[in-house]
């Protein structure tokens, strides 16, 4: 479980937001580092963490306790 309030790691909207992607209470979207609210969010995070040369190939677990 987080100890904040997640956001998503790429523009910052909070977890909860109607726009944040998610099925239930668990999100759609995620990388090692947090959580990302929509699939564009995660395609610009991978994409600029490849650019950084820390992009983590193997999925991150979910970090949202269900
Ligand atoms: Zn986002």
């Amino acid at each position: 479980m987080l100890a904040k309030t997640p956001s998503c790691v790429q523009c910052g909207l909070p977890w909860g937001a109607p726009a944040f992607r998610h099925e239930d209470d668990a999100p759609l979207y995620w990388s090692d580092t947090g959580l990302l609210c929509s699939g564009g969010c995660a395609q610009k995070h991978f994409e600029k963490r490849r650019a950084e040369g820390t992009f983590v190939a193997i999925p991150a677990e979910c970090p949202v306790e269900v």
